[in-house]
């Protein structure tokens, strides 16, 4: 498809034009200058970055089975990441999450979550992984600083793992998750995607498990945005789910959650634990979207479905680091936000690189 038919499709007439505007004596257009808030009023404190694009799992909805990943030259090093972030904590940046593809897989990872930690401004690191190395990893990650571990696991069956990430090691990511929880980290939130065909199975025997074990357990509908061919009818959903625990486990309450939070919460009745559920589809969360991406090779994305990124390594890279530019850029792009992702209007224009590339 060509640029201009994917910016008519997804871009509000004149936007790409239009300017954050420069700070002045007017207090408001200083708070815009120095904060990173979109043409609809939101604030972007959430950084997510992508720290390799590698995985030892190949999840049939985030990636395809052959894939050639980027050279290693290619990717931001420790040192360009965490100057992204003292210039991102500047403009309001507050939290981070590490991602990937499989972020454990890049080496000495506990150096990085350290090197973040001693970021001024920065309140909150998280990491998501699928917990294939968690076992041999939670303990130096947790002496770095690290205290917030998503662990993804979409099955307990190690046969429905292997069809769904086309490899073995459902074990190893249980070790992991045990492993995690004798360091000390909390929360421990494990991570699901809901496609069906494979969520009516796995809902209830995941809800057991992670009440059981204290873990917060959170679904996640099935978004196209990876290989495989998504359709609407793939998608188990969010009340779904609810309903299908609440039959077969325990009742749950609405849990009062953080508007800004991408998971609606809720709780069991007798008080045993917790489950969310993040309704990207049937419930986009959009409106309250506070998140800024930048990926393993240095692009600074606005949004998972954004169409267009823009290049901050050569910012970040060589003797000295243009901080005006990244802040330049940081601004631009999420000036340039669109309003929502459109998962469910025709017009929806799938991104090129899938979700390995960007870091979900
Ligand atoms: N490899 C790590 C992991 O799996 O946790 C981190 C990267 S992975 C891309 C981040 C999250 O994206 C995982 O929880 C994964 O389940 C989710 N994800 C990947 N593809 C998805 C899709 N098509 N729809 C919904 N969630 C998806
Ligand atoms: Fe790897 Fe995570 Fe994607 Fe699965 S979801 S293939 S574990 S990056």
């Amino acid at each position: 498809m060509s640029d201009e038919r994917k910016t008519a499709l997804r871009w509000p007439l004149g936007l790409l034009e239009r300017q954050p505007p420069a700070p002045g004596p007017d207090s408001s257009l200083a708070a815009h200058h120095s904060s990173l808030i979109d043409t609809f009023g939101r604030r972007h404190n959430n950084l997510r970055v992508s720290v390799t694009d590698r995985c030892n799992l190949r999840c049939t909805y985030c990636m395809p089975e052959d894939v050639t990943f980027r050279d290693k030259s290619e990717l931001l090093t420790f040192e360009e990441i965490t100057a992204f972030v003292r210039v991102a904590a500047t403009l309001g940046v507050n939290k981070v999450r590490l991602t990937g593809g499989e972020p454990l897989m890049r080496k000495e990872l506990h150096k990085l979550v350290r090197l973040i930690a001693a970021v001024p401004g920065i309140m909150d690191i998280g990491v998501t992984t699928n917990g294939i190395l968690l076992a041999e990893q939670a303990q130096s990650l947790f002496d770095a600083g690290l205290r917030r571990m998503n662990v993804s696991l979409d099955t307990l069956d190690p046969g429905r793992f292997r069809e769904l990430t086309r490899r073995d090691g459902v074990e190893r990511v249980i070790a992991g998750l045990d492993a995690a929880k004798r360091a000390g980290f909390a929360p421990i939130k494990v991570n699901a995607v809901a496609i069906r065909g494979f969520a009516e199975y796995d809902v209830v025997p995941l809800a057991r498990y992670c009440r059981d074990n204290g873990f917060e357990l959170r679904f996640i509908e099935y978004m196209p945005i990876g290989a495989d061919l998504w359709e609407r009818e793939k998608v188990f959903f969010a009340s779904e789910i609810l309903a299908l625990i609440g039959r077969e486990v325990s009742e749950l309450m609405p849990a009062n959650t953080d508007p800004s939070a991408p998971a609606l919460e809720y709780a069991y009745r007798d008080g045993s634990g917790t489950v969310g559920v993040i309704a990207s589809v049937s419930r986009p969360f959009c409106s309250s979207c506070n998140r800024i991406r930048l990926t393993a090779d240095g692009k600074l994305r606005n949004c998972l479905f954004a169409l267009d990124e823009t290049d901050v390594k050569e910012l970040l890279r060589g003797s000295s680091i243009n901080e005006e530019a990244i802040k330049g850029a940081l601004r631009q792009s999420v000036w340039a936000k669109w309003e929502g992702h459109e998962i469910n209007a025709a017009t929806f224009v799938k991104p090129d690189r899938t979700m390995h590339a960007i870091g979900g």
